[in-house]
């Protein structure tokens, strides 16, 4: 089968470091065009400065991946239906429920495929884990998810603004494997969220979760972004049978009583869009809200305390 036409839309970070370079290699899609504010182009393919100038310019193209920040990503996906377009949306979806709500009926409505993808789902430890979870129960969990911001989003001031996460940018990708492995529903307790004194998202927040099991599992995530000894993305779990399991490396390694069991080179956006081509196949639309729901919770919930100002 010839290969779908895809655009991109917004050329930062993300989509430089994989969506265009996934696109190249795959075998589903060929890169049609970018839609750039900036101008930025890959390849040869025809850069627009808006999602409007490609619309009108390629009415041809039926397929987009929306990789620009959360907080313009509504309108510019209900555009892209409104075009015609399946549609593929980075994580976080928007930044609020009731838009990313909005947008699961709108696609409905205009019969197009929509994908929400949340990369850290896209890792086969994360599946094992699942499935042991299913077997042996959870007795307790703790999420230890730490960054540098520095290094990650490097000058990228949107994090800092409101709607823009804050720590629970990368923390929703905890959340994301968090919310897929657990055998039963995860309701937020508590949390604190600690907020740069010059800025207005979190820098650094711990959660305490509930659940309606009998046995209460104490289940907790602390997330920081001012890490400077790399990368700690870990998920660390008891089963009720007495396992230890350990999730590290963000989802990439599943350890059991210290023994690594799943370990594979991350190849999550790879695993993207071989699930996006499925979908499109299938005409079948792919929205999980859990993740931004237990993130939305913890900001309607959390007790907020101001820290130190941070500056690049
Ligand atoms: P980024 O480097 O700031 O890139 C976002 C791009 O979107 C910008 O470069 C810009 O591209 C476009 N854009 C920004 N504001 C816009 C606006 N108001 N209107 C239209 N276009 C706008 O951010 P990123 O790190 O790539 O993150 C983008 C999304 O991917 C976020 O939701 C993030 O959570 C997710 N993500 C990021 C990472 C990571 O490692 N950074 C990893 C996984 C997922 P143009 O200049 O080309 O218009």
């Amino acid at each position: 089968m010839a290969k779908r036409k895809i655009a991109v839309i917004g050329i930062g970070k993300i989509s430089q470091d994989q969506h265009l370079p996934v696109i190249d290699k795959s075998k589903d899609f060929v890169l049609a065009a970018t839609v750039s504010t900036r101008g930025i182009g890959h390849g040869d393919v025809p850069v627009f400065r808006t999602p409007a100038e490609l619309f009108s310019a390629m009415p041809e193209i039926k397929l987009v991946s929306v990789c620009t920040p959360p907080g313009v990503r509504h309108g510019m996906v209900r555009e892209a239906l409104d075009a015609g377009c399946d549609v593929l949306m980075e994580k976080p979806p928007t930044p609020t429920i009731s838009e990313l709500d909005d947008l699961v009926a709108y696609a409905k409505k205009k019969k197009r495929v929509l994908f929400q993808t949340w990369h850290s789902q896209y890792n086969a430890a994360v599946d094992q884990a699942k499935k042991l979870l299913k077997k042996d129960g959870v007795q307790s969990v703790r999420i230890d998810w730490r960054e540098s911001v520095r290094k990650w989003h490097p000058g990228q001031d949107w994090v800092w603004e409101p709607g823009g996460f804050g720590v629970c940018d990368p923390g929703i990708n905890a959340l994301s494997i968090f919310s897929k492995i657990m055998p039963f529903p995860v309701f937020v307790e508590s949390a604190r969220l600690k907020f740069p004194s010059n800025r207005q998202t979190p820098v650094d927040v711990e959660i305490v979760f509930k659940s309606e099991q009998p046995h209460k599992p104490a289940m907790t995530a602390g997330f920081n972004w001012l890490e400077t000894q790399g990368e700690i993305w870990t998920i660390s779990i008891e089963t009720q049978k007495g396992d230890q399991l350990k999730l590290e490396k963000g989802g990439t390694v599943l350890r059991v009583n210290g023994v690594v069991k799943v370990e594979k080179p991350s190849e999550e956006y790879e695993g993207i869009y071989e699930r996006f081509a499925e979908l499109l196949k299938k005409k079948k639309s792919e929205v999980d809200g859990a993740p931004l729901r237990l993130v939305a919770d913890a900001f309607l919930l959390g007790a907020r305390e101001n820290v130190e100002e941070f500056h690049w």
